[in-house]
């Protein structure tokens, strides 16, 4: 009798991660009609930061009327010490404004206030410009993108730990996971988007007493 079972998967886009940024890269591929995949090493959505973060995004366009990307972006830039990469920066503070669309659409709640979104101010910004999930609580975000995905068709493979990229001529070809009831699996892809969190790592802790100074 086999003690291990392997599996082998073929498709367009691999994206690895069930979190808010997996499932929204995994929605975009698939509105490409790409063959897409998305994997999890845990249930998807609520075993991410996304689901315990606060729900708490920084977006223009909903509140003072003086505030927009350009400001935010050079916010951003500040606050983090010309450290960041500014071509990135530029493109999320542009983004954001259509992303909490795309949420609300996909039926995210957000707090309100006069039948308008709520915005507040919080450290470093220069206006009001945050917006935050009903319940500031990372579900209110992570649970309706999650049916969207469903929605549009994007499979889910639950419960893989990726363990290995693999690579052929420089570039990334897929991944190999293993699953706890010792199921081997290899994916080949076209792509893969890593979304498996846990980038704050990159830069070193430094508490907000400092931070102020
Ligand atoms: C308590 C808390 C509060 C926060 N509040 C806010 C906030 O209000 N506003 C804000 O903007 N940010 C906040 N953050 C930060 C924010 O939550 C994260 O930056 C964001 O959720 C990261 O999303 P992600 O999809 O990249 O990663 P995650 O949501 O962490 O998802 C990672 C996914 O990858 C999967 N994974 C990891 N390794 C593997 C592997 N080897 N194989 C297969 N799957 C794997 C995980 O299971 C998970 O599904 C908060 C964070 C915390 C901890």
């Amino acid at each position: 009798m086999p003690v291990w079972r392997e599996e082998k998967l073929d498709c367009d886009v691999l994206v690895i991660g069930g979190g808010g940024a997996g499932l929204r890269a995994a929605i975009t591929a698939k509105a490409c009609d790409t063959d897409v995949l998305l994997v999890s090493k845990v249930k998807v959505g609520s075993t991410s930061n996304t689901y315990i973060s606060k729900a708490v995004i920084a977006s223009t366009g909903w509140g003072p009327p003086d505030d927009n990307a350009r400001t935010h972006m050079a916010d951003t830039v500040k606050g983090g010490r010309f450290l960041n990469d500014q071509s990135l920066v530029a493109r999320v503070t542009e983004r954001s404004h259509a992303e909490v669309q795309f949420l609300k659409e996909c039926g995210v709640h957000f707090g309100m206030q006069a039948k308008k979104l709520r915005v507040i101010q919080t450290p470093g910004h220069r206006y009001a410009r945050h917006v935050y999930g009903e319940n500031w609580r990372g579900s209110d975000l992570v649970i309706p993108l999650k049916h969207r995905a469903k929605q549009a068709g994007v499979p889910f493979a639950k419960q893989v730990y990726v363990t290995r990229l693999f690579a052929d001529d420089n570039r990334v070809r897929g991944a190999t996971g293993i699953t706890s009831d010792g199921r081997f699996y290899t994916l080949h892809a076209k792509v893969v988007v890593l979304a498996t969190g846990g980038y704050a790592q990159n830069w070193p802790a430094i508490s907000p007493v400092q931070y102020y100074r």
